[in-house]
């Protein structure tokens, strides 16, 4: 399949150079052969290199040509889509207890490896603002910090005069403060976790596409056009941009590609007004108006495309900047120097899926967003896996590879459709008249 280029991104033009690396040349023996470098696969070979196993990476591209290189940046110690006691619900109490642990200290996790590696990513943990975009979702956002302590998170609620000094926004009636949420340059954090799995004894071969895994005796054979690597486990970190190498594994997820888009640097007098104190900053919507700053200043937001979004650049553009005018009155003039795409993995259970492909190779995606520390968490669990840790001891299932559902092609756009729709119409019903979303 032919993906988008991550050339035109912003993180492209901004992020420090990767690491040199080269494509795998010959036959190579390992303790564990990581696929992908994305945060996934260069987390789980991090911590395994830390530990002294024999790590190494294959990537099919660059380092962070994925999601990970492309994303908003936003790094969020929540679940998207569900709260915490539905996580814990669907789990059940020992799986979902543990997934609640490790995806709330997701974002320390990251931000704790960026600073014991000294990273240079643009990394700000100073806190996550979702905000209330109609006066009936100040619940939400109670239930959240309720939720949220349950888990032992301390979190803030904000009024909404607060709300308004911390976004700048004067549409919003309340927030919700997650301090341990930040944000960083994606790609640029992609590559300082390729140079900490180096730092570490780790060998990262990028330009080496998997073409297929085949057994060796009790090990496993990575192959690609250039060499192989025989290792004794596998771990498959290739998230939305799977493509055939294993069989199946990349029919357990639907894609829905984002756009993101990144204004002119905003002048200084702006710039003091609108997120003053440079938090992230998200509407609670379904399909949710986001801003946050790069370092030059730039607002960073986001956009899910299909249909004329995304197909008319030009119209997706004018609709986002008219959002963002509605939500920022003090911005006369938004042009967005940077536009590009990427996909995401969407699978009907939108946390992360552990399936074992065979005895000792298994793969870990299907985030369905979310993946800055849910990647980075995810490298923990899968070199606990590789470590030898007991199946039952592990923080996810593993489970047999399953077919994403063929409703899943069409319900997360119907979805979206639907809840932009009841978003608006409770907006307009409580007094609120924001653009077209
Ligand atoms: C536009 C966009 C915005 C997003 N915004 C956010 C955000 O703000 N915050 C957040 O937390 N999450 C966000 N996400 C989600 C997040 O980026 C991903 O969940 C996360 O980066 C997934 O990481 P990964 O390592 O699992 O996969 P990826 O980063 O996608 O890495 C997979 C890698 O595998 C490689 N690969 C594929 N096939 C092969 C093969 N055969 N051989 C070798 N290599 C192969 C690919 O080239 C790729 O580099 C966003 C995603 C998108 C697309």
């Amino acid at each position: 399949m032919q993906r988008s280029p991550i050339e035109p991104s912003l993180w492209y033009a901004t992020a420090p150079a990767a690491p040199p690396t080269e494509p795998i040349d010959g036959d190579v023996t390992a303790d564990v052969c990581v696929i992908g470098a994305g945060y996934t696969g260069l987390s789980t070979a991090l911590h395994l290199a830390e530990q002294g196993v024999r790590v190494v990476v294959l990537e099919a591209k660059e380092v962070g040509f994925g999601c990970s290189g492309r994303n908003a940046g936003h790094c969020t110690p929540t679940f998207h889509f569900y709260s915490i006691p539905t996580v814990r619900k669907m789990l059940g109490p020992v799986y979902g207890e543990r997934l609640v642990e490790r995806q709330t200290n997701g974002a320390n996790l990251a931000f704790d490896i960026i600073r014991r590696y000294g990273i240079d990513c643009e990394a700000v943990q100073n806190g996550y603002l979702m905000v209330a975009h109609a006066p009936s979702r100040v619940k939400m956002l109670e239930e959240k910090q309720r939720t949220y302590a349950s888990a032992g998170k301390v979190t803030h609620l904000l009024d909404k005069a607060e709300t308004e000094r911390l976004t700048g926004s004067p549409r919003y009636y309340g927030a919700w403060l997650h301090p341990e949420g930040g944000h960083l340059n994606p790609l640029a954090y992609a590559r300082g976790l390729a140079r900490a799995v180096i730092s570490q004894g780790g060998t990262v071969h990028t330009r080496s596409p998997v073409t297929g895994i085949e057994p060796a005796g009790t090990r496993w054979r990575v192959v690609t056009p250039t060499g192989a690597v025989t290792a004794d486990k596998v771990v498959c970190g290739t998230g939305a941009y799977t493509d055939g190498y294993w069989p199946g594994l990349d029919k357990t997820f639907t894609t829905m590609s984002v756009m993101i888009l990144a204004t002119q640097p905003i002048s200084d007098n702006v710039r003091k007004t609108i997120a003053p104190e440079n938090h992230t900053v998200v509407e609670t919507r379904d399909d949710p108006m986001i801003y946050k700053y790069n370092k030059e200043g730039r607002l960073v937001t986001s956009v899910f495309v299909e249909g004329k979004r995304g197909g008319d650049l030009e119209y997706t553009k004018k609709l986002t900047a008219d959002k963002l005018k509605w939500m920022l009155p003090q911005l006369d003039e938004v042009d967005f120097e940077y536009a590009w795409t990427g996909d995401l993995d969407m699978q009907p259970k939108t946390f992360p899926r552990l399936f074992e492909l065979a005895p000792g190779v298994v793969a870990s995606l299907g985030y369905s967003g979310r993946g800055v520390p849910t990647g980075t968490m995810m490298g923990t669990v899968l070199s606990e896996w590789a470590m030898g840790m007991p199946k039952e001891d592990l923080t996810l299932p593993l489970e047999p590879m399953t077919a994403s559902p063929f409703w899943m092609k069409f319900v997360p756009y119907l979805f979206l459709s639907a809840t932009r729709a009841r978003d608006q119409w409770v907006a307009r019903r409580e007094g609120v008249n924001p653009p077209a979303y």
